[in-house]
């Protein structure tokens, strides 16, 4: 793939980290899960896709990327193997950790960048929320739903599911190497009223609490895990979904720079 690369902190020594111009240098933290995505995308989809915007975003703006957190709250995809979950209160604390770690050395602006949907928001928030309290950084939560919204009706995006057409778009063109077309499930389960986890939606919606894994067992058995309409997806269409996102991170890195 064609990109300039990223900046990995886990790549630098600690001389060039300390040479960082501490008044321009944002953190971008990837966090994502290791959790079921069907049968035609790896566990491994959400930390991947955080990457990649991560490292592009990384490219063109000389931000730094700070080591991946691969686990997410993944309690209701615990219905298929290879899941991981781990709990919230730990996953906020971890976020918060490497922020400190990083303000010590003088880190002043940090992007966590989801790639776990509606699930990881509310620990990421609280984490965020403390280090701006305590540490007096600025922390910024980029999330691919929320800051597409102006582009995936453009792109005949159906509502958001989980493996469906937006992130198996995504992976396609992130990772072709992951991806298999050929094992692609399409199962679109009967619209709930008052329950939404897509920005998009325009009606009332009552607060996501996470599926329990009885309620995972019907895309279990009909899409063996899917939900949404992956044979929709494109790789093309995963281009112009990565670039307008990785756009928007460039933007929001920008925007901390000016503060
Ligand atoms: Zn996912």
């Amino acid at each position: 793939m064609n990109r300039m690369s990223g900046k990995f902190l886990q790549h630098m020594t600690w001389e060039e980290y300390e040479n960082e111009d501490k008044d321009a240098l944002v953190i971008l933290l990837p966090v994502g899960s290791t959790e079921q995505h069907g049968a035609h995308l790896p566990l491994g989809t959400d930390t991947i896709v955080a990457i990649e915007l991560a490292e592009a975003a990384s490219g063109r703006t000389g931000a730094v990327v700070a080591p991946p957190l691969w686990f997410g709250w993944s309690p209701h995809h615990m219905v298929l193997p290879g899941t991981v979950t781990i709990r919230p209160e730990i996953l906020s604390e971890v976020i918060y950790d490497v922020m400190e770690s990083l303000a010590e050395h003088g880190a002043r602006n940090f992007v966590i960048v989801n790639g776990h949907r509606v699930v990881n928001i509310p620990w990421m928030q609280m984490a965020g929320a403390k280090a701006r309290q305590n540490l007096g950084v600025r922390v910024a939560i980029f999330d691919p739903a929320y800051m597409s919204k102006e582009i995936v009706d453009s792109l005949g995006f159906g509502p958001i599911g989980h493996a469906d057409e937006t992130e198996s778009s995504h992976l396609w063109y992130c990772r072709p190497d992951l991806y298999y077309a050929d094992r692609v499930n399409d199962y679109v389960p009967t619209p709930r009223s008052l329950y939404s986890v897509d920005p998009r939606f325009p009606g009332d919606t009552l607060c996501y609490v996470p599926s329990t894994i009885e309620e995972m067992n019907p895309s279990v058995e009909a899409a063996k895990g899917t939900t949404g309409t992956p044979s929709r997806a494109s790789r093309e269409k995963g281009e112009r979904y990565h670039e307008h996102l990785v756009q928007r991170l460039v933007a929001v890195i920008r925007s901390l720079r000016q503060e």
